[in-house]
């Protein structure tokens, strides 16, 4: 196995070959919690990226002729080398991200998961065959690879965000390029190397950095690219969601949420806030799913603060690498001027601030885990993501207010619901818009299971059969005999 698990060189993978750009330009890469410069990235221009499009065009050919049978048996022996590689992988992802060891090490490990799952549902690829209204005749749908794909994926989750899109790809048999993030780069770089140390042809997949609005403006109207799939923000989103509809390019998107927690005066308080405290923190709050707006119903609203504030103190916030911490900094400077703004803003308001609301020291991007009590509906943090480790709790008196609070932001990615009655867990189940509810646990994002948004939160599904789904065209062939 080549060893490349340094900073100083991340490169481009065009064609089967890691290199720099043409250009020879590099971005430099920090370390969160030291501020320091790591290492730099590879920096594609304009030549680089026709160099990965001709490569995914012919990656494309080549890789839809091997049998569902043949690249499930490469994607599994990937899923392998993520294992027996985690341990180092896991390092590079802390020192340029910031999160916890042990989360890193989790999502090194679960995109072996993911790598399996993609590998074995991309077997089960079946068409149909609809009944014919005449005798010697076969109707069939059957599913055929939507053609080389453009993923862009952000840096909360370097690994994970990639090998969804990745998976399902190659799964359905599309070449792809990557474009991973630059603030991130190594780890997702590592997943690239499993695919290909474990036998991905030449040109399947090809992986650059560089500025993502360039290489978006570039490659999507690009009529080598036939699908697109993007994780972000819903601004990005919806920007790159027209200009795929400028040029009729298929697409898929994961952008922002607000995910609402509704507990209702029934709900096993102490779990729920347990639970949620525990989601809340993981990876700094920098979450699309992250619990945010906590509806609590008046009877165990102190009761529930009290429990959630007592959770968040005890997250030992510091440096991922070592033992002891639970919550790393923040991945860059702009997450801490965004949450410090929200909370200035929640108390001008007349929020309360119960524990935290500040930047710790002032080496690396480290903010306090804060909870905010009692905010009024018009703050910021009520209507933006604060994507970062603030959690803001709320009152409501009955199930049609907290449904209208819950619905009422242009988001509808993950919410969550807390409540011993069947009845009311039935309720909000079907009342809450949301492309996913989790009633009485943290129960999302399983490779398994559909993962993705309604309304401002975007479209289609990163996870589950459905996200195979945006990887096929369904071809119709009607056959008469003769
Ligand atoms: P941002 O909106 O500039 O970037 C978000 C992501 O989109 C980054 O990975 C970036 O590289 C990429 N991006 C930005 N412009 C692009 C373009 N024109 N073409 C292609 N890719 C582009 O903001 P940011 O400061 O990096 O992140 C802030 C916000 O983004 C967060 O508050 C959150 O709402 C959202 N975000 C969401 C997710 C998610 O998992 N859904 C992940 C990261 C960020």
């Amino acid at each position: 196995m080549e060893s490349v698990l340094t900073y100083s060189d991340v490169l481009l993978h065009i064609d089967g070959k890691w290199r720099g750009s043409a250009s020879g330009k590099t971005i430099p890469v920090l370390d969160p919690a030291t501020e320091e410069t790591i290492g730099t990235v590879a920096h594609a221009d304009t030549s680089d990226l026709d160099e990965a499009l001709a490569a995914a065009d012919r990656g494309f050919r080549q890789w839809r002729a091997v049998s569902s049978f043949d690249r499930a048996k490469i994607m599994h022996k990937a899923a392998a080398l993520m294992r027996e590689r985690a341990e180092t992988i896991a390092v590079l992802m802390v020192r340029e991200q910031g999160k916890t060891l042990a989360e890193a090490k989790a999502e090194t490990l679960s995109s072996a998961d993911i790598i399996e799952w993609f590998a074995e549902e991309g077997r089960r690829a079946y068409g149909r065959v609809i009944p014919a209204r005449a005798p010697n005749v076969y109707q069939l749908a059957i599913k055929e690879p939507v053609g080389p794909v453009a993923a862009f994926s952000p840096w909360n989750f370097p690994i994970n965000q990639v090998v969804r899109k990745l998976s399902a790809a190659l799964a359905a048999g599309c070449s792809i390029i990557v474009k991973a993030p630059e603030e991130t780069p190594a780890s997702p770089a590592e997943l690239i190397r499993a695919y290909v140390d474990a036998g991905v042809p030449a040109g399947v997949i090809n992986l650059v950095y560089g500025v993502p609005s360039e290489i978006s403006q570039y490659l999507i109207p690009h009529p080598v690219i036939r699908k697109i799939s993007f994780t972000g923000s819903t601004v990005v989103g919806k920007q790159l969601s027209a200009l795929a509809g400028l040029h009729m390019k298929r697409v898929t998107m994961e952008l922002g949420g607000h995910a609402p927690v509704v507990v209702f005066d029934d709900a096993d308080v102490d779990a729920a806030a347990k639970i949620m405290a525990a989601a809340k923190y993981r990876n700094a709050g920098q979450v699309c799913i992250s619990p945010t707006r906590f509806l609590v119903q008046k009877g165990v609203y102190n009761q529930f603060i009290d429990q959630f504030v007592a959770n968040t103190r005890k997250i030992k916030v510091g440096n991922g690498l070592d033992k002891d911490s639970r919550m790393g900094p923040l991945a860059n400077p702009r997450r801490v001027t965004a949450i410090e703004e929200m909370v200035l803003d929640a108390k001008a308001k007349g929020a309360n601030v119960a524990t935290g609301g500040h930047r710790i020291g002032n080496k690396g991007y480290f903010f306090e885990p804060t909870v905010v009590t009692d905010v009024p509906k018009d703050a910021r943090a009520m209507n933006e993501e604060p994507f970062g480790p603030l959690a803001l709790i709320s009152p409501f008196s009955d199930f049609d207010e907290v449904a209208a609070e819950a619905n009422r932001l242009p988001f509808g990615l993950a919410s969550y619901a807390f409540t011993r009655s069947a009845k009311t867990a039935t309720a909000i189940g079907a009342a809450i818009e949301a492309g996913m509810v989790s009633i009485n646990s943290f129960g999302l994002a399983l490779p398994e299971v559909p993962f993705g948004g309604i309304k401002d939160s975007g479209y289609g599904s990163e996870g589950g059969t459905e996200a195979m789904e945006g990887y096929f065209n369904t071809k119709f062939i009607t056959q008469t005999g003769v």
